[in-house]
């Protein structure tokens, strides 16, 4: 067994160390490292929009912040004997984190963006596990840091089927992000002029923002391309489930992780999608469970009364805001400092997706969080 690392320069952005990693998904990015299944790879990360905060940001500065940058992803890692059809198992041994943290209110990001115009920042320090904010008082956040983005390189054919469908997408008034040259890492117009954003999560991983990536956990992933090509970045030092406000508590992390490979199991299976699975709790069972807990609803009918059929972003939506509420007029946090909470602490659970024309969001406050 080997151990490979990536380390990087935190004090240049990825622009600056093109060498050692992306922020587009293409299967033509060159590989940094390469191991045998059954290698750890230790990786150092940029944070998620690319050093563009430090502690000294100001709310205001939000608002100049260039999301091309984003996410600056370390890698790729070629897996010596991963073949499309393969599922690639990565054990996630550590992410440990720095001693700062941010979460960001973006205009136009986020999911209530149309309630929150206005940039806001809150500023965290890291600190034997726990996150706290001057920014955000009364509260302390436990840790468990996991990789928000992590995936593998689409193959030629995946990435040009992504590019259609969302192309599609767009053309029916949908939302997505089409390719991008301008600040992609890496330059080469031939890859940078048809490489997938890295926004939305896909079949080759990505953005999943999935909390319960911390470490311990291991995660299946269908190989799509030689070498499976892994690469990952955009770090959480905590998160609540569904990531509200657009970020998490955002850093710069270092990740250990151990590859395996599982040949032709996707395939068999016809597994296209990201799967995971651990043995113990991920974060301690008061705040996972959670163990004392107040929580907001919300049903499928818009705050003007009208009715929409089956729909969980409406039921979504009217919990979080159920919980903003709660949260202001409880503790008596701002609107914007209650998203933020949310954003990092809250779980949205889909509690019921039958009752049909409603369907039932709720969101759990953990209780254990406050001082
Ligand atoms: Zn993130």
């Amino acid at each position: 067994m080997a151990v490979h690392e990536i380390r990087i320069d935190h004090s240049v952005p990825l622009a600056g160390e093109p060498d050692k990693g992306h922020n587009r998904w293409h299967p033509d990015i060159p590989p940094v490292v390469r191991c045998a299944p059954g290698d750890e790879v230790v990786m150092e990360t940029r944070d998620a929009i690319d050093l563009q905060i430090s502690p000294d940001s100001t709310s205001a500065e939000l608002a100049a912040v260039n999301l091309n940058r984003v996410h600056p992803l370390t890698g790729p890692v070629y897996v010596e004997g991963a073949e499309p059809g393969d599922l690639l198992v990565i054990e996630i041994l550590e992410v440990a984190a720095p001693q700062f943290g941010f979460t960001a209110q973006i205009p136009g990001f986020g999911f209530l963006r149309d309630d929150f115009p206005e940039p806001f920042l809150v500023r965290w320090q890291l600190a034997d596990g726990w996150a706290t904010s001057d920014d955000l008082p009364g509260v302390r956040i436990p840790g468990a840091p996991f990789m928000g983005t992590i995936g593998v390189a689409p193959s030629r054919e995946l990435l040009g089927r992504i590019a259609e469908r969302e192309q599609d997408l767009i053309a029916r008034g949908g939302v997505a992000l089409p390719p991008e040259a301008a600040d992609a890492v890496p330059a080469d117009p031939a890859i940078a002029g048809e490489a997938l954003r890295t926004v939305p999560p896909r079949e080759n991983g990505g953005n999943v923002d999935i909390k319960q990536l911390a470490a311990g956990t291991r995660l299946f992933m269908p190989v799509w391309t030689p070498g499976a090509l892994f690469s990952a970045g955009d770090a959480h030092f905590a998160q609540g489930d569904c990531e509200t406000c657009g970020t998490a508590i955002e850093m710069s992390a270092t990740l250990r992780a151990r590859f395996d490979l599982r040949k032709q199991l996707a395939a068999e299976r016809d597994i296209r999608d990201v799967q995971f699975e651990r043995d113990d709790y991920s974060v301690p069972p008061e705040y996972a469970a959670p163990r004392r807990f107040f929580a907001t609803t919300g049903i499928s009918v818009d705050p003007d009364g009208r009715n929409y059929s089956e729909d969980l972003t409406v039921a979504a939506r009217n919990a979080l805001r159920n919980m903003i509420s709660h949260l202001e007029a409880e503790y008596g946090y701002t609107r914007q400092q209650a998203y933020a909470l949310c954003s990092v602490a809250v779980d949205l659970k889909v509690s019921e997706v039958v009752d049909v024309p409603n369907f039932v969001v709720s969101a759990f406050l953990p209780l254990d969080l406050f001082d």
